[in-house]
């Protein structure tokens, strides 16, 4: 079995979901176990859409009805003849967000993320299932929810990997059959939808591909694979054609996004090679991620984190910062979900470069202060080169001002302001 992952780009409009079939048409479609996610950019306005609703904004309704219309044109745009009868299914998912929005009665906002944002790969993978079917590609649309089991850590769940296995092992059955279902979404043992993180998707493919020993990944992209820099701010970024899975996980780690961090162990574990390839060149060979050949070509790989702060930490009586107090500091800073990138201390202070995923900084800053001495730099830039040259540090450090350096022996990280 071949496991793919369509993300959001390349279902973002009716023409990408057309050419999902035509990539389908091109590589095959037996034994295929389809992974979706949320249209384009459909999971940061339910993020909107949920944000307003627990603020009992009026925006809500103006949003809901954005993410109403992004669907219906879609719908319309590729179903001439059937669209009511697909519109009426998406209707469903509309039908009981709205119930939802009336009957919660939780004000846990990770819990309610959860059951709104779940809803934008439940929408997509229905349009995508009814438009694979009506161009004669027939397949099986699974609720991902019914397989993947995870615990309550709603918006970043972890996954109860015996159950999901066995539920996986039990049901999916290789008969030339094409599967569709969502990614990114799991069902914790009360019932309720989990998600498992921001671009989970992936991380749903690989879940996936160890529970039924699939022969491989490929994640299509709207790139030619993975690249040695994002080409969003790198214009000349060269392709990778072939890196490890430990290659791998260090790209994704640092912030390669085009993998996901937690994609890369199971696939890993059962020696499944991922590809990474483009949705617009199917016939090209993109990027294989495999065991062997650490990286080829091989070259310096740049990863660039921005909006980053950069949180430097001393004590109130100059004293130096030693393990209590550094162990305090980290406590603080997973209870606020601070995402830590780079740490670094001397005698009397210590550094951290941070994500600030869920807003909670200023909580954080806080506490700290009524214990330490504190100086940050928001907004900053965090750099990551792997396989670095003098000219590829050069590259980025002339005309930045550099905040903080650290070196080791393949990666130097380098944070700009
Ligand atoms: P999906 O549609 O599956 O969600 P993403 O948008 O998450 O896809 O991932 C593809 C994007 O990742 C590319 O458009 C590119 O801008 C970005 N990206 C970041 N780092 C890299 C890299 N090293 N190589 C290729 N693409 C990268
Ligand atoms: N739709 C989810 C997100 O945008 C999951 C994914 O696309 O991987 O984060
Ligand atoms: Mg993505």
């Amino acid at each position: 079995m071949r496991v793919f992952k369509f993300g959001g780009a390349s279902v973002k409009d009716a023409a990408s979901v057309k050419n999902v079939a035509e990539v389908l048409q091109q590589v095959g479609f037996e034994d295929v176990f389809l992974v979706v996610s949320a249209m384009g950019k459909m999971t940061n306005a339910f993020e909107k859409l949920t944000q307003a609703y627990c603020e009992q904004s009026e925006d809500r309704d103006i949003i809901l009805n954005e993410i109403k219309q992004y669907h219906h044109k879609i719908i319309n745009d590729l179903f001439e003849d059937n669209s009511k009868l697909v519109c009426n299914k998406v209707e469903i998912y509309f039908a009981q967000l709205e119930s939802f929005f009336t009957e919660n009665t939780s004000d846990n906002y990770d819990y309610i993320y959860d059951q709104l944002v779940s809803q934008a790969e439940l929408i997509s993978t229905t349009i995508v299932s009814k438009y694979l079917a009506s161009s004669g590609i027939e397949n099986t649309w699974i609720d991902v929810r019914d397989y993947v089991k995870t615990n309550t850590d709603y918006r970043d769940a972890r996954v109860d990997w015996t159950n999901t296995e066995e539920n996986i092992k039990r049901s999916i059955i290789k008969n030339g059959t094409l599967y569709i279902t969502q990614g990114f979404l799991g069902r914790a043992e009360n019932g309720h939808t989990t998600t498992l993180g921001r671009e989970g998707s992936d991380y749903t493919a690989g879940i996936f591909a160890y529970c039924l020993n699939a022969d491989s990944v490929s994640i299509w992209k709207d790139v030619e694979g993975v690249l040695n820099a994002d080409p969003r701010y790198f214009k000349e970024a060269k392709l990778l054609e072939q890196i490890s899975y430990t290659e791998a996980i260090e790209l994704a780690f640092y912030g390669a996004s085009v993998i996901h961090p937690k994609t890369l162990q199971p696939l890993q574990k059962k020696e499944i090679p991922l590809y990474v390839k483009s949705f617009l060149h199917p016939k090209n060979k993109g990027t294989s991620v495999s065991r062997g050949v650490h990286i080829h070509p091989e070259m310096p790989c740049f990863i660039v984190k921005k909006d980053q702060i950069l949180l430097s930490i001393s004590s109130l009586d100059f004293s130096f910062i030693v393990e209590r107090n550094i162990s305090e500091i980290f406590s603080l800073l997973h209870e606020h979900k601070m995402k830590v990138n780079l740490i670094q201390n001397s005698a009397i202070s210590f550094s951290v470069c941070l994500e600030d995923k869920y807003q909670n900084f200023d909580t954080l800053l806080k506490e700290l202060k009524d214990k330490f001495k504190i100086e940050y730099f928001k907004g900053v830039s965090l750099y990551t080169i792997r396989h670095f040259t003098k000219e590829s540090i050069t590259r980025i450090e002339k005309d930045n001002g550099v905040l903080l350096k650290q070196l080791n022996q393949e990666t130097v990280q380098i944070v700009i302001e």
